[in-house]
């Protein structure tokens, strides 16, 4: 029937399963040598952010991969000395294999500052300056999981990116830009034609028209509907806003940055919110655990 279009749902948990048993047989492997478990510390100031809902669920995807988590919590007012030197000490620290933080932290504690001490491997989520300018060369040692997630999603479900038009619509230093560079690189999972939007960029509509595939890094529920998606066009729906779940039901829910009732039957495909990039982000973070794990063993080649 002309009008109409199968609008492919692109799930999170079978990216999210495959990476998880893949990094499982990683750290069967390491720990067959006789190295010991691998160690990630999540360093965050305690209280409701969403980072603590992040943290739910580190606590259940890193057992499944045999990761030992371990939350470290400081005071909610800490001072960037107490920040700091927590850091420092974990950097030292050898039975320590990654280290997270929370984002956005509030001020006057500097997030890029505190991440920039890590040494490169044990940054797992690729936020420290040492990554982010490897990643500009094309050589991170880490990268952040959530741009990782993004393009794992897409490869998992064959959709191509080399050689097509990609908008990423965000630009932070911890999610947007560094996956504008990711689909930009040279080689597997890049090598797209780039456009960076943001929130001064004028005519949405006219910018994302021909676009084959928009990563959607905004946090703005609505964002993407008809009006300014292209037809037939893949949406990754990175963003995540939390609104009150519907009458007669507590508390708050996730929605994306996409009108999915209104994109189905429209964009392509869609990564649904809740399940879709947020699932694969986990387990994408266990895997640059593992991976720094392996370099500071010695045993990793490449
Ligand atoms: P952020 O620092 O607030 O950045 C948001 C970006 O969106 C900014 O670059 C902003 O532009 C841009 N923007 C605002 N309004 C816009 C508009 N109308 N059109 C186009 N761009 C617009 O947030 P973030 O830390 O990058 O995170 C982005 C989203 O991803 C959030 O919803 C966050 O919750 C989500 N997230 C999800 C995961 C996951 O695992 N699924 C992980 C991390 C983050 P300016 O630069 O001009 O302000």
């Amino acid at each position: 029937v002309p009008g109409t279009h199968v609008t492919e749902r692109l799930a999170g948990n079978p990216v999210a399963e495959a990476i998880i048993d893949s990094t499982r047989k990683a750290v069967e492997a390491g720990r067959a040598r006789g190295w010991s478990k691998p160690v990630l510390v999540s360093v965050h100031l305690g209280g409701g952010t969403p980072f603590a809902f992040y943290l739910r669920q580190q606590r259940k995807i890193a057992p499944q991969v045999g990761v030992e988590l371990r939350p470290s919590a400081l005071p909610p007012h800490a001072k960037a000395s107490q920040l700091l030197s927590r850091l420092e000490a974990l950097d030292r620290d050898p039975a320590v294999h990654g280290v997270l933080l929370e984002h956005p932290l509030p001020a006057p504690l500097d997030f890029f500052d505190a991440v920039g001490r890590l040494a490169p491997e044990k940054d797992v989520d690729g936020a420290g300056w040492d990554n982010l300018g490897r990643l500009v060369a094309g050589q991170p040692i880490q990268a952040p999981a959530v741009t990782l997630a993004a393009m794992a999603i897409l490869r998992h479900y064959g959709i191509p990116v080399a050689g097509q038009r990609a908008v990423v619509l965000g630009r932070s230093a911890t999610v947007g830009l560094p996956l504008a560079l990711g689909l930009l690189a040279r080689g597997a999972g890049g090598d797209a034609t780039v456009t960076v939007a943001h929130s001064r960029t004028a005519d949405l509509a006219s910018v994302l028209a021909g676009s084959h595939v928009i990563f959607s890094c905004v946090g703005h529920p609505g964002l993407l509907t008809r009006r300014v998606v292209p037809r037939g066009a893949t949406v990754v729906d990175v963003g995540v806003s939390s609104v009150p779940a519907p009458k007669g039901s507590a508390g708050a829910q996730p929605v994306g940055d996409a009108d999915a009732r209104d994109l189905d039957g429209w964009a392509g495909a869609l990564t649904p919110v809740p399940g879709g990039v947020g699932p694969v982000t986990v387990a994408q973070l266990m895997a640059n655990v593992v991976r720094g794990w392996e370099i500071q063993m010695g045993g990793r080649t490449e």
